[in-house]
């Protein structure tokens, strides 16, 4: 696959830094191409598209944001959700121009624990990106999968 000069930049930002702390990749020292090629195809052949795991992630977000950090049922009470608020905003490292409020949404469904912030739903549906293996905020795909089962029915 041909290196996309877009992501070269981007892997200065992707990285602990300013934008966030952590940095989006953690170890994982693959090609950005690569990471979103992998992630893509591994929820494509769960059946689900980019577009399908961002909304369910909005709409997860919206019944949290209802409940001031205390857990809200979500889809259909498939779920609960909570948010937990943090100061200030962080641009999406991809640099697009796109702005998410820092907040970490917490959300149960089943015996599935996932947590995930409002930057998510954007990485995934405009870059498919995940964020690398072994970050602290990476989203894997499987587990992205079991949740939209356990949302949707
Ligand atoms: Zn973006």
């Amino acid at each position: 696959m041909k290196a996309n000069p877009l992501h070269d930049a981007s892997r200065r930002r992707l990285a602990p830094g300013r934008l966030s702390s952590a940095g989006f990749l953690g170890p994982d020292a693959r090609p950005i191409d690569e990471i979103v090629a992998a992630d893509v195809a591994e929820l494509a052949e769960a059946g689900l598209s980019v577009e399908e795991v961002a909304d369910l992630l909005d709409e997860l977000h919206a019944a949290a944001d209802a409940g001031l950090e205390a857990p809200c049922a979500a889809c259909d009470g498939r779920a609960t959700a909570a948010i937990v608020e943090g100061m200030g905003r962080i641009p999406c490292p991809f640099a697009c121009g796109f702005r998410s409020h820092k907040a970490v949404v917490l959300v149960k469904a089943g015996d599935l624990e996932l947590r995930f912030t409002p930057l998510h739903s954007h990485l995934i549906r405009k870059h498919g990106f995940f964020q690398g293996r072994g970050s602290e905020f990476r989203l894997e795909p499987r587990d992205l999968a079991a949740l939209h089962r356990a949302c949707r029915g």
